[in-house]
């Protein structure tokens, strides 16, 4: 959905010469002639890279008996409701009149931003004009001049980043609505239920990491490299927030970060943007694959994107790229699942899946790898089987006394897959200390083989 902007001002001061700047056809028809009867238009403009619909809110004059000023309220206020981002123009040449004020007001009003632009500023003309036009308190005013092409590049950058927000809030929007369906697939969860992949919908997957660990040459890879150098074709497809492609039979979607990147011109901190970027991209996906370089040891960075996976309660794996750089593959690999286990204790035994994204070497592994954490991540447990090993825990490890009293595991259900999510009923459930409840976890995630998926485990009192 390109964003909308609406052209609003007084008659004459150029709306209509400014649509057909900008939409590059005459669509709009000018005319000296005051009272020239025309309709609203919409149009599809051009300006820069950004393509927008444009509504030029001119026209009308003498179409009806109602007050000039009825029918331009009218107008605005129809066109203030439905665009993003209004343009206020005056006539620089004229001044500032009354008529300029009452729509600045009106415009001041909404919560539509406003772009005000001094028209008619060809060869600098109507500088005292603009001067004027500050007291509409809307800003400094574009000079520009529609007839004759002059000043399009200050109304480029000042549209720019309203086009990166609306499409930011589009994206956002796109991805809640896409969660929003994942989350009611769990509508009627049943745990007995054994876990039947959707294969109608497809498996989102993101792959994230610090820069420079080989994301796109992997996705490249992933895609087939001759496929991403000429673009979409058979197979493939991409929309604002992935591509698609099918895998053994089976839609895969994995978030465009390349893609973000490149849309996302604003000036803003790389480091910053970077951050925003990979918590989208995990938000959108169901199994996150986080991405290492062989050669550099886990960093901070990579811990702190492991966590956002798991406060988000993703499916995850760890991907070690670069491994055709490494010597003795087995020490590394020793060394690599020491450091995992002591630095991601909350998502013991997380999948090392390790391959070279240049040579292509272990990349078949990876699809599998996604696709067996999605199926845990959607794992269902009998409460039969759930409760059998429940007494078993207990019994090997009781809870402790709090305060003196003994704490009562009553027993267990899943309530909830994506991720697995428990529920623990206990006489004083807010008693039940935290080091307990990691000790259930741990042994769900030992006894029923779910690693690389959060686990959520909730107390709840029951007599
Ligand atoms: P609207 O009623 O706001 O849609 O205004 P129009 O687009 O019909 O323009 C009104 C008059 O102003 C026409 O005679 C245009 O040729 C003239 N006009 C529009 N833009 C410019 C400009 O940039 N410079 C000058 N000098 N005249 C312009
Ligand atoms: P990104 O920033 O994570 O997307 O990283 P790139 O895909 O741009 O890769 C960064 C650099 O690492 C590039 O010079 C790649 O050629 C190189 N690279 C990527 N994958 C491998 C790999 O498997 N082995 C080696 N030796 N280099 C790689």
């Amino acid at each position: 959905m390109p964003f909308k902007v609406a052209i609003v001002g007084r008659p004459n001061v150029g709306k209509s010469t400014l649509f057909n700047r900008l939409v590059g056809k005459k669509l709009a028809l000018v005319d000296d002639t005051p009272g020239v009867t025309r309709d609203r238009r919409e149009g599809e403009a051009h300006l820069g890279d950004l393509t927008f619909t444009v509504v030029d809110t001119a026209g009308l004059e003498e179409a009806s008996t109602e007050s000039l000023e009825g029918r331009m309220r009218r107008q605005t206020d129809a066109a203030i409701a439905e665009a993003d981002v209004c343009l206020l123009l005056m006539d620089a040449r004229a001044g500032v009149t009354p008529l300029d004020k009452r729509f600045a007001q009106i415009l001041r009003k909404s919560p539509t931003p406003v772009v005000l632009v001094a028209n008619k500023c060809e060869g600098g003309a109507g500088e005292s004009g603009r001067m004027e036009a500050f007291e509409l308190g809307l800003g400094a005013p574009i000079p520009l001049s529609a007839e004759h092409g002059e000043g399009l590049s200050a109304l480029y950058q000042s549209l720019q980043p309203y086009a990166d927000r609306i499409e930011e809030e589009e994206r956002e929007q796109a991805v809640e609505d896409a969660l929003d369906e994942a989350e009611g697939a769990d509508g009627r969860f049943d745990p007995e239920a054994p876990y039947e992949p959707d294969l109608e919908a497809p498996l989102r997957i993101a792959v994230v990491g610090r820069p420079n660990v080989g994301k796109s040459t992997l996705v490249n890879y992933l895609l087939g490299e001759d496929r991403m150098l000429t673009g979409p074709e058979a197979g493939i497809t991409r929309d604002a927030i992935g591509i698609e492609w099918t895998w053994r039979g089976r839609r895969v979607k994995l978030w465009d970060t390349a893609g973000m990147r490149r849309r996302a011109r604003v000036t803003q901190k790389l480091e910053k943007l970077s951050v925003a970027d990979t918590l989208r991209a995990i938000r959108f996906a169901e199994v996150v694959a986080i991405t290492l370089d062989a050669s550099i040891p886990f960093e901070r960075q990579d811990l702190h994107i492991a966590d956002l996976v798991e406060q988000e309660g993703r499916g995850m794996l760890i991907v070690v790229n670069k491994w055709d750089v490494v010597e003795d593959t087995q020490a590394k690999l020793r060394e690599l699942k020491e450091e995992l286990e002591r630095l991601l204790p909350q998502v013991r035994g997380m999948p090392i899946v390790t391959l070279s994204a240049l040579t292509g070497r272990g990349t078949d592994k990876l699809m599998p790898a996604i696709e067996k954490v999605h199926t845990l991540w959607n794992a269902r447990i009998s409460t039969a089987k759930l409760n059998r090993w429940l007494e078993e825990a207990i019994s090997r490890h009781p809870p402790p006394a709090v305060k003196g009293r003994a704490i009562n595991i009553k027993y267990m259900a899943q309530v909830k897959s994506r991720p697995p999510t428990f529920a623990v009923f206990s006489n004083r459930a807010e008693e039940v200390p935290t080091a307990y409840r990691r000790y259930l976890v741990n042994g769900l995630r030992e006894t029923f083989d779910i690693p690389g998926v959060p686990i959520r485990l909730f107390m709840r009192a029951r007599k």
